[in-house]
């Protein structure tokens, strides 16, 4: 085995193992996207929690505006003398309802997906792009955070499953640093930091398996939309918590570390792990393996990754070691779960292939959502979206957009024939 080997296939990866850290004023400034979703309302407790170290320069959210308007005041009532934030509320309609909102019409950014990247354009001095939008929404914003050199949080995995290419030219262009949130990279970025290309074996990400993990594959035709999102471990927004059910969240998660950590997908292994305990493990060339155990808390990947790779103080739960019980590892199904080795096959293939993989998979996620399609049916949808539709280069932004555009447009044309046929 070669010793001098170096991470290959994705360039310089987004996470270099060795490199100097941002260094960024304090109060770190954040701009946070997807305020009222799971990440946003856990930043939100985060500010709440460390009034003197985060600060809000702008915020978003789809249409919630009471609820945006609620958070908002609660950062308010431990920072009453901060600069009030930009505000980006994307649905037109829950926009006007917003401009009546005492003070926030002078601090409106426009409605769409314009007003997201205006949220990273237009904030006065941010330091941090905290991006929890969810979906391929998430892509242009991470790319105007990149250009604009901020420290990026990203819990959007989808910017890297849709444009890896594109983001990781656009932070070395803006001088800009990647951040994972997901408990995942982050264990493994923990693992990696201050080690050598050179010295790392394969990444292996844990999954906890979801809610059918034991589940026979003839009762999976008949499981329900509240049995799909009842998670076993973590508490999500829906789309992620779907995603876990049928492993797809693990297959873009595959895609997610081959871009940050520039490793080979045959180098990105997966093995469930029932318990959520172990977040994710690296093995080395001399076959030691590093792991990152926690409880399953998101605010605490979230704070490290605002907070720069610093471990901040965190109350909450705590690991118990002598009650936890034993460690469980098995290997996927790949029978049960095909979504994990679409991910996979999409992501080898790269270029427009895992923008149509992500695009096809939300259509199908949200036609499941809406009661219009079943939990077996999501994997289908995938494929033949897949199979229909030509592939290509992804060079710039427009070209990610336009085919992930047809693809939701192709997709829905399969949900609408399936949801036609199972009436
Ligand atoms: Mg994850």
């Amino acid at each position: 085995m070669p010793i001098d080997r170096e991470p290959e296939s994705a360039g310089c990866p987004l996470y270099p193992f060795q490199r100097p850290r941002l260094s960024l004023p304090t109060p770190l400034r954040l701009v946070l996207l997807g305020a009222t979703g799971s990440i946003g309302q856990q930043t939100i407790d985060l500010i709440r929690r460390h009034p003197d170290r985060l600060q809000l320069a702008a915020v978003s959210c789809q249409g919630r505006v009471e609820e945006l308007a609620a958070l908002l005041a609660e950062v308010a009532a431990v920072q009453p003398d901060a600069p009030l934030p930009l505000i980006a509320v994307t649905d037109a309609k829950a926009r006007e309802r917003a401009a009546a909102v005492p003070g926030w019409a002078p601090r409106l950014l426009s409605a769409g997906p314009r007003g997201l990247v205006e949220a990273v354009t237009e904030a006065q001095a941010p330091s941090c792009l905290v991006n929890g939008l969810v979906g391929a929404a998430g892509l242009g914003p991470t790319l105007a955070g990149a250009e604009r050199g901020l420290r990026i949080a990203l819990a959007n995995k989808e910017s890297l499953v849709v444009g890896g290419d594109l983001v990781a030219r656009a932070v070395r262009r803006g001088g800009a640093e990647v951040l994972p949130v997901d408990s995942e990279h982050a264990a493994i970025a923990q693992c990696l930091s201050g080690r050598h290309g050179a010295e790392v074996e394969r990444l292996v990400l844990t999954a906890s398996g979801g809610p059918f993990r034991t589940t026979p594959a003839a009762e999976l035709a008949g499981v329900t939309r509240e049995q799909v999102l009842n998670h076993p471990t973590w508490r999500m927004g829906p789309k992620i918590t779907v995603d876990s059910a049928t492993l797809m969240n693990k297959g873009l998660e595959v895609i997610e570390a081959h871009w940050l950590f520039g490793l080979p997908y045959d180098r990105i292994d997966v093995v469930v792990h029932p318990g959520s305990i172990v977040h994710s493990l690296v093995e080395f060339v001399d076959g030691a393996l590093l792991a990152q155990l926690g409880t399953p808390d998101m605010r605490i990947p979230l704070q490290y990754a605002i907070a720069g790779e610093i471990h901040w103080p965190l109350a909450g739960g705590r690991l118990d070691l002598l009650g936890m019980g034993p460690l469980v590892f098995e290997a996927p199904d790949p029978e049960r779960f095909p979504c994990l080795r679409l991910a996979r096959e999409a992501g080898l293939a790269g270029g427009t292939a895992p923008v149509i993989l992500n695009a096809a998979n939300e259509i199908a996620v949200a036609a499941l959502l809406a009661g219009r399609l079943r939990y077996v049916d999501i994997p289908g949808i995938i494929a033949d979206t897949l199979a229909r539709l030509p592939r290509g280069p992804v060079d710039d932004l427009s070209m990610a957009l336009d085919a992930d555009a047809r693809a939701r447009t192709e997709a829905a044309v399969l949900v609408d024939v399936r949801a036609a046929a199972g009436r």
